[in-house]
């Protein structure tokens, strides 16, 4: 695990620096908003821990601008002030929690990996096969939107590329067992996502594999 600390007062960013690497925790620092925004933006980090009052830079605009950035990494805000106002502008604008000055390093931690825990719901999650991206989060396989059904199959069958995906599995799977025995569903979605491949000129195709379900596979 690796974060970035951006922190002016520097002897507090040392000590803290100091007892995240006892525990594991891979830390670097940037020491005035500027800095700290560069580095964010490099995108390498599982969890940002971002000052409020910075010089050139406030911890606010820097969160304001790696959201802007599309970038999710976790992010927690410090403030010295520990006024509700800035709680609730950083969690406004998207800041994952909220420490407030002074705090002892064992509940940083414990709030580092608790965002490092948590399921991966608020970053980009992605899968592929080849040249197909399925976007988890928005249900888009390259961009293009899916319909719910059509979604979580993709999402099976890119999960086992190149392995038969079992009609049997996908009815429980998506449909939760109430069509259960009626393949025709399946194959009305499967039907669509072949088209969709197909305009999107993709290299991969499904194909199904008799009496048992499908498989996605190199052209
Ligand atoms: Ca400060």
């Amino acid at each position: 695990m690796r974060i970035l600390y951006v922190e002016d007062e520097k002897f507090l960013a040392e000590a803290v620096k100091h007892n995240l690497e006892k525990q594991g925790i891979k830390t670097d620092l940037a020491f005035d908003g500027e800095e700290g925004l560069n580095m964010a933006v490099a995108s390498i980090y599982d969890c940002i821990v971002l000052d409020i009052m910075l010089p050139k830079l406030s911890g606010l605009e820097i969160l304001a601008r790696i959201r802007e950035k599309e970038i999710k990494t976790p992010v927690i805000m410090l403030s010295a002030l520990s006024e509700v106002e800035d709680k609730v502008r950083g969690l406004n604008m998207g800041a994952d929690d909220y420490l407030a000055k002074p705090f002892k390093t064992a509940e940083l931690v414990a709030r580092i990996m608790a965002l490092a825990r948590r399921p991966q719901d608020l970053r980009q999650e992605t899968v592929g096969f080849l040249d197909l991206e399925y976007n988890v989060d928005e249900k888009s396989l390259n961009g293009e939107a899916l319909t719910g059904k059509e979604a979580d199959i993709m999402y099976e069958l890119i999960k086992s590329a190149e392995h038969i995906v079992k009609k049997e599995y996908l009815l429980s799977k998506v449909w939760g067992g109430e069509a259960y025995g009626d393949d025709n569903y399946i194959e009305v979605y499967v039907s669509r996502l072949r088209k969709l491949l197909k305009k999107l000129s993709m290299k991969t195709e499904i194909v199904t594999v008799r009496g048992l379900g499908y498989k996605l596979v190199e052209k």
